[in-house]
Parts: C-alpha cells; structure tokens; sequence
C-alpha cells in the first residue's frame, strides 16, 4: 500500500496546532494569581518596617527598571513600550502631577488604551527602526495627551459630560477612565485569544493592575504597588516567553529536543521511548510543497499530543517525533502506539486548492484517475523500545528506538517495530 495517497472523499475537521487556547488560558491563569496575590497583600503593606518605608517610593522604580532591562535584553518590544508607559504614569504621580484632576483622568484613559494598542502590535525587537519609531509614536502620543491637559481640553469635556467623569466606587477613578480600562482589556484579551503568547497574558493583566491601581489610589501606596504589580506580570510574561522559544518547538506546538533532554534526564528505572517518522515524508513536500509537509507536521504533533498511556510527545527534529512514557513498558505502551498509528492512517486530511497536484504528469499520475482529488492520507512509522539491564541510560534506549524504526521501514512502513 502506497504511504502517501490522494483520494476522494469527506475530510475530518483539521486537529491541531496543539491546545494554543489552552496555553492561553494558562498564561492567564499566571497573571491573575499574580494580580490576586499582590490584592491579598495590599492590606500588610503598611507592616513593611520604618527602615524599609522607602520601598514604598523606589519600589516600583525597582520593579520597572528590573522588568525594562528583562525586556531590552530579550529584545521584546512589546514588554519593553509598555514599561516605558508604566514608568511615566508612575513618574508623573511620583513629581506630583497626578493632583491634577485632568492629569489623572488624562492618564487613566491613555495609559490603559496604549497598553491595549501595543498588545495589538507584532513583535518587532528593539534596536531597530520598527523599535525606534514606535518609540516615536509613544513620544507623539504622550505629546498629544499632555497638551490636551494644559490646554484645558478635559477641563472643558469634564463640563460638558458630567456623568462621565463622576468618580466610581466613591475613589479618583471616573466612569471614563473605568471604560477606558474595560475596552482595553477587552481588546488585550482580544490579542490574547488569537495570539496566545505569554506577553499578551501579561499585558491584559497590566491594564487590570493599572486600573487597579487606580481605584486603589486613594489607599497609601497603592497606585505604586499595582505598578508594581503590572511590571511583575510583564517580567513573568517575557520570562515565560523566553522558555517558550527555547522549549518548545514553534511549528507544532510540541516541546522540541531540548524539553526532551530534559524529560530524559528526570526517568526513572521504567519507561519506554517510542521513535516516530513520517513514511515517504519528502513526497508530501515535493508534490505538494513545503506549507503542505508543514500543515501534514502539524496534524500529526496533535495526533502524538493525545498519546494515552501518560505518553509524552517531542518533537525529535525534522519530520521525526519521540513519544516518552514514564513508568511504563513497551508491553503497556504498544496498544497506544498502535492506536496513534491507526488514528494518523485514518486520518483524512483536506488540501487547500493550491496544495492539489496540478495537471504535470506526475500530478495525474498521484491522483490516480484524473479524478478530482482532494484529500491526502499519510502514514507513520514507530520504532519502540524500553530500558532494560543492558540499557540503562536513555540515549541509549533511544538509539534502540530509532533502530528499531529502522526494522519498521524495511518491513514495509506503516507499522510498528520493537
Ligand atoms: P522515509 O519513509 O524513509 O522516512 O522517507 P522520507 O521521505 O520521509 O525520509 P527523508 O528523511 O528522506 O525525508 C525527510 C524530509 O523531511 C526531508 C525534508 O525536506 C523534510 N522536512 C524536514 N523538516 C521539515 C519541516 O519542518 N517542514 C517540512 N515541510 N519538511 C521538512
Ligand atoms: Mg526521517
Ligand atoms: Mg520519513
């Protein structure tokens, strides 16, 4: 049987990229039980010893700068912008400017909404002109917003929309600036939910921390904690985006070969590794091109992410994944193994118009009978083998793995070999 076919026939819904909601949902998980800490604290901050009462003041200063140099070094634009907008509303309170009612209103409004637009922008970097003219852009904005005080603009719209600027929860905070913080979380979830990475995580909970703060302003160093607190959740973010990058790997959402070292070096006296490869793999990608392999990639790193038996799926490198089981056998592994094998086998997979072959030869030949074909079936090949006396050390239980992979392809492919 041909290992890579084209037929006719309904597609099943596309599986995968691999849980990118739930990771989000995760990430968020982080940041708000950050902000909840840092809320449960609020009331003990008054129990910081007289020798420290200066943290109160340069504390958040402390924060931002630790947080601005994290994002300058892993050269994260996003992070490093929205710890430049922290820093000035906190610096503006820090020289007095927020006595103003204007000022702080002003401040409240914009600070939120630039937060929520930069969580909209791509990652760029830094040091480069994307970085310098967002800068730029911050610059003009912050321009803008300072003249609109001093010239009375929010002076003259407080007189005209009472009701807006009447203060909420009996604090400083006004019904606009409450708005404001609510629409620019909603549009940080926004980038959130389609972006799913752990700054974006960081940046919904640093508009919820500084609309906290400013609800919180009126409680003695409650405005700076909540800084705090924001630069906190955008450290973690960028930390957390930092691992992301070099753990997992980005095509498939799976941990990539340096999660697996790691998972490697934690085994135990029993477990079994399971080598997996694409059959005929350099065909997918030279009748159907390179998106195709990548898209028949990822479809099966979300086939291998639903390994039962505690399985753990790596991507190895290439079109080749290990599947790790602690604790079991390759007796208890090999009913899952069979399973992810079917399951890929049966798997009908839709090509997009352009990914059909074309009318050269070898595209006629492929679909079989001029027929209009349009879904692609692959299959997968797995070599397993478990640690044993002989074997004791997982790099060498999985180079047994691999030849036994090589057992699987001479036999024919699709199938499993111990
Ligand atoms: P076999 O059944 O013996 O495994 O045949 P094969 O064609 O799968 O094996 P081979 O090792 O010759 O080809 C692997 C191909 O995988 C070659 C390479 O172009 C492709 N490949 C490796 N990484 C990627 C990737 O990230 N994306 C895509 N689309 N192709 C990849
Ligand atoms: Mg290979
Ligand atoms: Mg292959």
């Amino acid at each position: 049987m041909q290992a890579v076919s084209v037929t006719n026939g309904s597609p099943e819904p596309f599986v995968g990229p691999t849980n990118g909601r739930l990771r989000a949902a995760r990430f968020l998980g982080v940041h708000v039980a950050l902000l909840v800490a840092a809320l449960v604290a609020t009331p003990f901050l008054r129990l910081l010893p007289a020798e420290l009462a200066g943290l109160h003041h340069f504390g958040p200063f402390i924060a931002l700068a630790l947080a601005g140099a994290i994002a300058l070094s892993f050269n994260r634009s996003r992070a490093a912008i929205a710890i430049a907008c922290l820093a000035g509303a906190y610096g503006l309170h820090a020289g007095g400017s927020l006595r103003s009612e204007d000022a702080f209103t002003a401040v409240f409004v914009a600070v939120p909404l630039l937060l929520a637009g930069i969580s909209l922008l791509r990652e760029r970097g830094v040091f480069n002109r994307y970085g310098i003219r967002r800068l730029a852009v911050l610059g003009g904005v912050v321009a803008f917003v300072a003249a609109t005080v001093s010239n009375g603009t929010w002076a003259w719209l407080a007189g005209a929309h009472p009701a807006l600027f009447e203060p909420v929860f009996g604090g400083r905070l006004s019904l606009v600036a409450m708005l404001a913080v609510v629409l620019a979380a909603a549009g940080a979830a926004w980038s959130l939910w389609t972006r799913t990475t752990s700054i974006d995580a960081a940046l919904v909970l640093s508009v919820l921390a500084f609309g906290t703060g400013g609800l919180l302003f009126d409680l003695t160093h409650g405005y700076g904690w909540m800084i705090g607190t924001a630069a906190a959740c955008i450290t973690v973010g960028v930390l957390q985006d930092a691992y992301r990058l070099a753990f997992v790997d980005e095509l498939t959402g799976l941990g990539g070969r340096r999660a697996l070292n790691e998972k490697l070096l934690t085994l135990g006296d029993r477990y079994t590794i399971a080598m997996v490869d694409v059959d005929h793999f350099k065909h997918v990608n030279d009748d159907f091109g390179h998106d195709t392999g990548d898209q028949v990639l990822r479809m099966i790193a979300a086939h291998l992410s639903r390994a039962g038996g505690g399985g753990r799926a790596y991507r190895y490198g290439g079109e080749e994944f290990a599947v790790v089981f602690p604790g079991k056998t390759v007796r208890d592994a090999v009913p899952h193994l069979e399973a992810l094998r079917t399951s890929v086998e049966d798997y009908r997979m839709q090509l997009r118009g352009e990914d059909r072959p074309g009318e050269s030869d070898e595209g006629r030949v492929r679909r079989g009978h001029g027929s209009r074909s349009n879904i692609l079936k692959v299959t997968i090949s797995i070599g397993v083998a478990e640690r044993d006396t002989r074997h004791q050390d997982p790099d060498q239980v999985l180079r047994l793995a691999d030849q036994a992979l090589y057992r699987a392809k001479n036999r024919g492919r699709n199938r499993l070999s111990r």
